[in-house]
Parts: structure tokens; C-alpha cells; sequence
């Protein structure tokens, strides 16, 4: 049987670097199912979609289609066709994304397609939800969580270069705001399953996470 590892957390806490790294190590496949919640978003975003009215969101979906192409464990996505992997890190997007997840349809849509990546392969999936509703029978779930404001300053470090225009506050508040919807919103909260392993990583190296990691998928 394939095997599936969950890693789930707040928004920031590093849970891509350990998937890839995992992932990586494993030779499984990586799959970043927050990029494909922003790539909906930048859809919706793009095309003015109201948030309220249902029959917009499930028209919109239907013309979403999105492909990841995984290249040296990093996440490349289209949508429609459109290589989008840069555009969907950005703020606007960040800002919206989560109101976005919160939408019973567009949950739905993402959560079946993510199921159907982890059908027959052995896959790492990062996300908000991974180990508790795609994935509850995955064989090793994590649950990350980091210090908010060195949550802050390593995504502020990420995100400079390409948003010369951005402050720190702007960042903690983007994330807090993220967490907020996420862990409050009424379809599957972020929350850890019961059978998660806890990863605090405030005071961790990426190498030691990652050694931390492979011990509890390799026992
Ligand atoms: O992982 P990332 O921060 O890129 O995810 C962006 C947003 O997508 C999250 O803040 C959350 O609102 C949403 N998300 C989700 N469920 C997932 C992955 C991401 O709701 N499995």
C-alpha cells in the first residue's frame, strides 16, 4: 500500500521546507495544497468572483483547472495553463486566500482532488486539513507550530526580495489574520488530529526538524 505523510500547521511555520525535505529523502512526491487554494484564489481574485453568491464560486470552479509539474521538490502550478507559482505568493493573494478556503465549495473541489493525488502514490501533503479530513488514515501525521513573531520574521526574510514594498508588521498581521480564519472557520478548522506528533520548531534548525521528522516516519 502507498504511503501517505500529513503535516499540517499554522501558516508559516516552515511546514513546506520539511515537506520538501521529507519528500526529498523519501523519494516521495510533494504536494503543497496551499498552492492550490491560492491558485483559486487568484481566480477568484482576478475575476471579481463574490464571495456570497454561490452560483459565481461554482461556475468559477468549473473553470479552474490546475496542474502541478514538481521540479526539484519545488512547486510549480498552472492555472489554465498559466504558470502561476510566483503570482500566488504574492500579498494580494495571501490576503484573500483563506476566506477563499473557507468556502464549502471550493473545499470540496480541493479536498477530492487532493485525495486523488495520494490514491496510488507515496506522497508528503503540507496543508491545513491534510491528516484530519483528506487524509485521516495517512500512516505519519505532524502538527507544526512555531513562535508567531520568528513565524514573522523568517517569512518577512522570504518575501523581501520580490516585495521590496512590504513591512514586518505587514507579514505578523497577514499571518495572524490567516491563522485566525483558519482555526475559527466553521468547515474543517485547522486543528491537530488526535494521532498527530507535535513539531515545535521556534528553536530548531531545518536539519534538525528534518532528522526529527525521519525518525518518526523510519522508526
Ligand atoms: O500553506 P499556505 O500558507 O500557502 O496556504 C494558504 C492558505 O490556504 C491558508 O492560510 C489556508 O487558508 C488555506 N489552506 C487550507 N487548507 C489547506 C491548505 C491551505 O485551508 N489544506
Amino acid at each position: 500500500k502507498n504511503i501517505m505523510v500529513a503535516i499540517d500547521g499554522y501558516s508559516s511555520c516552515g511546514k513546506s521546507t520539511l515537506a520538501k525535505a521529507l519528500a526529498k529523502e523519501l523519494h516521495f512526491i510533494y504536494v503543497d495544497s496551499g498552492a492550490m487554494y491560492r491558485a483559486v484564489a487568484l481566480y477568484f481574485l482576478r475575476n471579481n468572483i463574490d464571495l456570497k453568491d454561490e452560483h459565481q464560486i461554482k461556475e468559477a470552479l468549473n473553470n479552474v483547472h490546475l496542474n502541478f509539474h514538481s521540479r526539484d521538490y519545488q512547486t510549480h502550478i498552472t492555472l489554465n495553463d498559466e504558470e502561476v507559482s510566483e503570482e500566488i505568493r504574492l500579498m494580494p493573494v495571501s490576503d484573500m486566500v483563506s476566506a477563499v478556503a473557507a468556502l464549502h465549495d471550493v473545499r470540496v473541489e480541493m479536498v477530492r482532488q487532493q485525495q486523488r493525488m495520494g490514491k496510488s502514490k507515496n506522497v508528503v501533503m503540507d496543508g491545513r486539513d491534510i491528516g484530519t479530513v483528506v487524509f485521516p488514515d495517512a500512516q505519519v501525521k505532524f502538527f507544526m507550530t512555531a513562535d508567531p513573531k520568528i513565524r514573522a520574521e523568517r517569512r518577512y526574510k522570504e518575501l523581501l526580495p520580490k516585495n521590496p514594498e512590504i513591512s514586518l508588521e505587514d507579514v505578523f498581521e497577514n499571518l495572524a489574520h490567516r491563522d485566525y480564519q483558519d482555526t475559527t472557520r466553521a468547515e474543517s478548522p485547522l486543528t491537530r488530529a488526535d494521532d498527530a506528533i507535535i513539531l515545535d520548531n521556534t528553536d530548531l534548525t531545518p536539519e534538525e526538524q528534518l532528522a526529527f521528522a525521519i525518525s518518526k516516519v523510519k522508526p
